[in-house]
């Protein structure tokens, strides 16, 4: 870690971002029309908003899997303008993890060669290590049963919690979450949000998360509210 990634530096700090699409067309449209955000180290908070707000294009930019238009992304303090594409992998890798509403589980793989997945695309640790440690994280979101199983054998809520451990796989300061109980029943979508609760009381790990679903915004100690590409409340 550079520097720049000191011990005190926010885990994720947005300056002035935004966001456009086709630019340069007669389609363009701006969606993130200047975000200044900061999640401390360890925060857990909601992103909430209508839909088609720029939820997702906010997270997708923070976990750079788009760049933004203009503005900066510091990750634990690193601005990632000045990342290459390498550096940028690594990032995140290493930094972000990620869960989806659709739990994006590879079908032909069992529970623990997709939580695996990640370690595998590092190369950083020998197989058995992988295989340990996929193994500790299935069993911590209560799966130890269904280590073998694949993707379609498991419920909605049994997948999404394979995607939870796969998301903690490289031991992430920082997971972003989009709408990851929207796919899920009531009882499925409190028990994945508990686990990430406790993964944030247990490890420290800052979540953002977007929800639609009020009961569990209001268990987030911080809520923050995009309306129509701006953040218009920020209350911890
Ligand atoms: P949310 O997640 O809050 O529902 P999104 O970030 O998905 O909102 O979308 C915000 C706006 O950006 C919407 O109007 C959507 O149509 C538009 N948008 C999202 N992705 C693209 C894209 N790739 N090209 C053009 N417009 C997009
Ligand atoms: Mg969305």
């Amino acid at each position: 870690m550079s520097a720049a990634g000191s011990a005190a530096a926010p885990i994720l700090a947005l300056e002035g971002v935004r966001k456009a699409y086709n630019v340069g067309t007669p389609v363009e449209v701006e969606v993130l029309h200047g975000i200044d955000l900061t999640l401390a180290k360890g925060e857990f908070a909601a992103l909430i908003g209508p839909s088609g707000s720029g939820k997702s294009t906010l997270l997708n930019s923070i976990g750079l899997l788009e760049r933004p238009t203009s503005g900066r992304i510091l990750i634990a303090g690193r601005d990632i303008a000045a990342l290459d594409e390498a550096e940028l992998t690594a990032l995140r890798g290493r930094t972000i993890g990620f869960v989806f509403q659709f739990h994006h589980l590879l079908p032909a793989f069992t529970a623990l060669e997709n939580v695996m997945m990640p370690m595998v695309i590092d190369r950083g640790r020998p197989a058995s290590a992988m295989q340990e440690r996929a193994a500790s994280l299935l069993e911590q979101v209560g799966l130890a049963a269904a280590l073998h199983k694949k993707p379609a054998q498991l419920s909605g809520g049994m997948q999404q919690r394979v995607a939870i451990a796969r998301s903690l796989a490289m031991s992430p300061p920082l997971v972003l979450a989009d709408e990851p109980t929207g796919n899920l029943d009531t009882r499925s979508a409190d028990e994945v949000f508990a686990l990430m609760q406790r993964f944030n009381a247990e490890q420290g790990i800052a979540f953002l998360i977007v929800t639609h679903d009020p009961r569990l915004a209001e268990r987030c100690p911080r809520r923050i509210t995009l309306v129509d590409g701006r953040v218009v409340d920020s209350l911890a």
